[in-house]
């Protein structure tokens, strides 16, 4: 399998050669076209698999083909949001982020907690499309009425098994229940323990298991 046969398009294709990838990892030849198809996913995958570039790719190459009907071209409204359960973790996503969305004309931002909010609202007044997110720093940021979540047509949430254990699935629930009800879901956790079962079943609709 090769990149160009998932069904991305050439700006993307572009930015993956530059990042100097050869061939999709195997998490990737399998989620991608689903994602494109608009599937929702319930993914099982360690960390260093592949599983950033696996939803960020099909998600940008989703978002680039199906414009908001919902935004004004003056606002920028966020499109897809994801859910990371550290700092770290967050920032590691969105640096792949970035790289992968070079040529394309979406806005990217990370916000985490223990860091001034006061910028991170500045920012997503600019307009954002992609934004990545630790859920208490997010649902801060919806209670400051700095991020509008009408037109989220993706929610990710990576690393859900950490989520779990870090204590934040009843913020995950509340970020869930605020979100349009017609979204694509992508969940990505190592393991799939029966809380985390119960979560997927709140959050995805007919999802298709892929597992590496
Ligand atoms: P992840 O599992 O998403 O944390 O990715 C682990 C590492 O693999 C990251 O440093 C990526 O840049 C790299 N990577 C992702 N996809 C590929 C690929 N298709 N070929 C080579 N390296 C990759």
């Amino acid at each position: 399998m090769r990149f160009d046969e998932l069904g991305l398009a050439p700006e993307l294709l572009k930015a993956v050669a530059e990042q100097g990838y050869e061939n999709p990892t195997p998490i990737q030849a399998e989620a991608i076209p689903l994602v494109i198809q608009g599937k929702d996913l319930k993914a099982c995958a360690q960390t260093g698999t592949g599983k950033t570039a696996a939803f960020t790719l099909p998600l940008l190459q989703r978002l680039l083909h199906h414009s908001s009907p919902s935004a004004s071209p003056a606002r920028h409204p966020v499109r897809a949001l994801i859910l990371a359960p550290t700092r770290e973790l967050a920032i590691q996503v969105h640096e792949n982020l970035t790289g992968y969305a070079k040529h394309t004309h979406f806005r990217t931002l990370c916000v985490y907690g223990g860091t001034d909010i006061k910028p991170q609202i500045a920012a997503l007044r600019t307009g954002i499309e992609f934004l990545v997110a630790t859920p208490g720093r997010f649902l801060d940021l919806v209670e400051q009425k700095a991020v509008s979540l009408h037109a989220v047509e993706a929610l990710v949430l990576d690393e859900a098994d950490r989520m779990l254990d870090m204590g934040f699935i009843p913020d995950v629930q509340r970020i869930i229940n605020l979100l349009p009800k017609t979204r694509q879901g992508l969940l990505f956790s190592a393991t799939f323990s029966t809380e985390i079962q119960k979560l997927a079943d709140t959050m995805l609709r007919n999802p298709v298991m892929v597992e590496v």
